[in-house]
């Protein structure tokens, strides 16, 4: 048996599937303390374990996180603004609790690995895999491996120009300010315009936020060049949005790369994921898959 826990900031998933694929058992939960979810997480999989051994566990979680696993930080947290979370040792419980291999990378670098081995990146071998949610976070495959190096890709922090004439506010991010995920954010959102995105049907909130995200993505495009550029998350998914983005992305190009996926071919190159939400816990089981 395979364990997958997806952590995010409010929610964790965790699911579990027999070596063939086959679904043992998943649960939802509201991601409370460390101690917390470590408890409900494990009292689950140890659960569905009974009498089949568990192989190893995968682990997709937001971050920043340590994900060399050659590097004594290797699944432990880094500093982030969710309380109680910093500097906790997250693969180190998970290992100590479930003795079985743990392997950790980002929500986002799972996500991208998952829909290349089954979604709307198959056959492959780069993509990168950007969520447009609450916060903003983006991961990369490369060579059909998740793209790490010092720490991992954090495409949401990238700075991109701001206008403070059209767009005063200041941006959301406590780090940086007016960051994509700052100016582009579902929290950006809610504090320039004072409402969710959800409610917001103005065309000039969609047309800003178009051209951030536009902005944003021919960053990564410039950077990673990938084969395939995929955008997720709640407020990608606000209708007509990712159609003003493949409007956009072109002209901020303006030409420079000359591939057909970034003119005539935008539809199939910049798409939403074949996965929707379950790209995350599905990388996760994939990850456990190559940890065991
Ligand atoms: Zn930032």
């Amino acid at each position: 048996m395979y364990a997958a826990i997806e952590l995010g900031g409010t929610k964790v998933l965790c699911r579990a599937v027999a070596g063939d694929g086959a679904l043992v058992g998943e649960r939802r939960f509201a991601t409370t303390t460390p101690e917390g979810a470590i408890d409900e997480v494990c009292g689950a999989i140890e659960s569905w374990c009974a009498g089949d051994p568990l192989r190893a566990v995968g682990v997709a979680s937001f971050g920043p996180i340590g994900v060399d696993p050659a590097a004594p930080g290797f699944g432990r947290f880094l500093e982030t603004p969710k309380p109680g979370w910093s500097r906790f040792d997250l693969r180190g419980a998970l290992a100590a609790r479930l003795a079985a291999p743990v392997a950790v990378d980002t929500d986002v670098n799972a996500a991208a690995l998952a829909e290349l081995e089954l979604g709307a990146a198959r056959g492959l071998d780069s993509a990168a895999y950007v969520t447009v949610g609450t916060g903003i976070g983006g991961g990369a495959i490369a060579n059909g491996r998740p793209l790490h190096g010092l720490v991992h890709s954090e495409l949401g922090h990238v700075r991109v120009p701001h206008d403070r004439q059209r767009d005063p506010f200041p941006g959301s991010c406590p780090f940086h300010g007016d960051c994509l995920e700052g100016l582009a954010s579902g929290e950006a959102l809610r504090q320039r315009w004072g409402a969710p995105g959800e409610e917001l049907d103005r065309p000039e909130v969609w047309e800003l936020e178009a051209d951030y995200l536009a902005l944003g993505l021919a960053n990564v495009v410039l950077t990673l060049s990938p084969e395939r550029l995929i955008v997720g998350g709640g407020v990608a998914g606000t209708p007509g949005l990712l159609a003003l983005v493949r409007e956009r992305l072109p002209q901020v190009l303006a030409g420079y790369l000359d591939a057909p996926q970034l003119h005539e071919g935008i539809d199939d190159y910049l798409v939403p994921p074949a996965l929707g939400p379950r790209a995350g816990v599905l990388g996760a089981i994939e990850l456990a898959r190559g940890a065991a």
